[in-house]
């Protein structure tokens, strides 16, 4: 099977997570709350670390948010990003009460006296800092929009390198899925430092989920991206959940079991989607309660005994339906034929087998 070659970059450590080419690709996501809301942000952030997100990231309005921080820091296991705009005084706050990284706009802080400042308290604090440009707040707009991104985030990088701060990630967000992805193909190879990867502004979450796919899965084959964001108007949980599928799907990482059924069609007998979603259920209370030591196994559903079996045989588990039976197969060899009600318990007696 084809594996991906990762491109080489520097290791950046936010937190307890390390990213870049010889580390996992991390998940992110964004609350949706304030962050002078501690009660709710610490809530919705220990939903997402249960959700399976890496690295959570919260918007600094003021310094009220930016003070929050550390109290919040204190009560979730998850490494905490301040997201600062226009006012680089609230990077020097969010540091001050001990976030893990920064993440800074060069549309809207600019000035090099103030990233100098802010690159020094990173770097007396050891976070690193993002470089995160958008194409609708670059000061400088030229036709290309991937080439001004790019010229946008290499100037900015040379007031850190002149100040000896190498601790940075990058990120650069066109308003097009196809300007995005020209964009982080051509600072891969301009620089070293890790990718943030993210589509912007996508729209409603299938929508959402499409462009995000498109985007961040094209550059993830060529083995650019060290950490993602799949921004959805939507739950945070479901922006991880997207996440995970799309790292799994390109095999870059595995988060336990992957549970693949057919669409169904005119020749299935049962009520697939209801069974598939029994077994996801028990599969994502599963991968939970074994955080951390979850195996990688394809199990297939499928819903006749016509074209199913020859699916079910190429995951390690299966399961072929017909109106009154289920027929079992484990690693390609037929295991056990039961009846139409015990197929889904059977399927998880077989997989429980699997996981010890
Ligand atoms: S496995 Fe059977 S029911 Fe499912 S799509 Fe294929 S032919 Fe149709």
């Amino acid at each position: 099977m084809l594996k991906i070659k990762r491109r080489k970059t520097r290791t950046v450590r936010i937190g307890n997570v390390r990213i870049g080419s010889g580390h996992p690709i991390a998940i992110q996501s964004m609350a949706k709350t304030r962050a002078r809301d501690i009660e709710a942000s610490v809530r919705q952030i220990r939903e997402l670390e249960a959700a399976g997100c890496e690295v959570v990231r919260l918007a600094v309005e003021n310094l009220q948010d930016a003070a929050a921080l550390g109290k919040i820091r204190r009560r979730v296991g998850v490494p905490l990003v301040a997201d600062i705009h226009f006012d680089y005084r609230l990077a020097l706050a969010a540091i001050d009460a001990g976030v893990d990284k920064v993440r800074l706009n060069p549309g809207n802080i600019f000035k090099p006296g103030e990233v100098r400042e802010v690159a020094s308290a990173a770097k007396k604090a050891r976070i690193p800092v993002r470089i995160g440009a958008n194409s609708g707040s670059l000061r400088q707009h030229g036709r290309d929009t991937a080439a001004s991104l790019v010229k946008s985030v290499l100037a900015y990088l040379k007031i850190f390198e002149k100040k000896g701060f190498y601790d940075l990630v990058v990120s650069l967000k066109g308003s097009h899925v196809l300007d995005t992805i020209e964009a982080y193909k051509k600072i891969a190879v301009a620089c070293d430092y890790p990718l943030h990867l993210g589509v912007t502004a996508t729209g409603l979450p299938m929508d959402g989920i499409v462009k995000s796919s498109v985007g961040i899965g094209e550059l993830l084959f060529h083995g650019i991206g060290d950490t993602i964001r799949v921004s959805l108007l939507d739950r945070p949980q479901n922006e991880v959940a997207v996440a995970r599928s799309l790292l799994n799907s390109l095999g870059l990482r595995h988060f336990g079991p992957e549970l693949v059924c057919c669409p169904t069609c005119g020749r299935c007998e049962v009520d697939l989607s209801s069974k598939a979603k029994r077994i996801e259920g028990w599969l994502l209370k599963h991968a939970l309660h074994r955080k951390g030591r979850s195996r990688s196994c394809k199990i297939a559903v499928m819903g006749c005994i016509v074209n199913g079996p020859g699916e079910a045989r190429e995951a390690d588990l299966g399961i072929a339906f017909s109106k009154h039976k289920g027929i079992l197969f484990k690693k390609g060899r037929i295991v056990q034929t039961v009846g139409l009600k015990k197929g889904e318990t059977a399927l998880l007696e077989l997989l429980e087998g699997e996981m010890e």
